[in-house]
């Protein structure tokens, strides 16, 4: 019998653990894509390809004629555009999808938290909090709605070299997770911040962050994800794994 083969749309720590867990099953096949934005992106573990579709019809078409029997979409919990086109994709292909989507962290008793809904309405709210030292952790391609903030200092962490038009003025770190508590609250005091800004993106390996700033009493603007389709949502790549057990050939 043909394998059963399933489109991976990565670029998450979910999407490469999946891959793995694919890798060693028998009568599966993976294609990993990837946006191609990341200049370094982590390898994978089974055939790889790069760049856009070009559109909800071209990824559609690209799954349809039998190429592909499974839409796994891995893609960040703050990929606005990508989940929507896949849901489409599908639904014209007759091709399952499943979301894999870690849940989103929620505050506990204590935390200082301000929810905002996008990043322009996390500028505008550190303007209202009155903010003086800011951290950034909202990635290199996210900057832009902060560059105009007045009297702000911002401290912007991110894993690669922001693109222009980049923060004037802001201290740039370049950093990878994961981190932990230890670091992360050295790092709040070191830079005498006042106010972390984030987007609400889960997971462990960034969340000391949020500890640190309970600790520290350190306010949290917190970024809302983006909606996502309606369909079925697997928040562990063990429980996608058992979704395409369950629509394998
Ligand atoms: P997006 O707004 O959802 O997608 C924009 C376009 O990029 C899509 O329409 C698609 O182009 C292409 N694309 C996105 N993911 C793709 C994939 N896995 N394979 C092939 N093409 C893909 O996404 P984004 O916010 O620009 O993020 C791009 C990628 O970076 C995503 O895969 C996401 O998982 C990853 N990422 C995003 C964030 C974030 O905060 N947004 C953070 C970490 C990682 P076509 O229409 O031409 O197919």
């Amino acid at each position: 019998m043909n394998p059963t083969s399933v489109l991976l749309l990565a670029g998450t720590t979910e999407a490469s653990d999946l891959a793995r867990l694919l890798d060693s099953t028998d009568g599966v096949e993976v294609l990993a894509s990837l946006a191609g934005r990341t200049r370094a992106p982590a390898e994978l573990p089974c055939p790889v390809r790069i760049g856009g579709f070009g559109g909800v019809h071209a990824l559609a078409a690209d799954l349809g004629d039998g190429h592909h029997h499974l839409l796994v979409d891995a893609t960040h919990p703050f990929a606005a555009q990508m989940p929507h086109n896949a849901a489409t994709a599908a639904r014209i292909a007759g091709v399952p999808r499943l979301r894999l989507l870690r849940p989103p962290w929620q505050p506990v008793d204590g935390d200082d938290w301000h929810r905002v809904a996008d990043l322009s309405a996390a500028a505008r709210k550190l303007e209202e909090l009155g903010a003086r030292r800011v951290l950034l952790t909202v990635g290199r391609m996210s900057l832009v709605p902060f560059a105009d903030l007045e009297g702000v200092h911002l401290v912007a962490r991110s894993i690669e070299v922001p693109d222009e038009p980049t923060v004037p003025g802001a201290t740039l770190i370049l950093d990878r997770g994961p981190f932990d508590v230890g670091s992360e609250s050295a790092l709040l005091h070191d830079h005498a911040i006042d106010v972390l800004v984030t987007k609400n993106s889960g997971g462990a390996a960034t969340s000391a962050k949020l500890v640190a700033a309970h600790q520290a009493g350190v306010s949290v603007v917190m970024v809302d994800r983006p909606s996502t389709p309606a369909g079925p949502v697997a928040e562990t790549p063990v429980e996608a794994m058992a979704w395409i057990d369950s629509h394998r050939r």
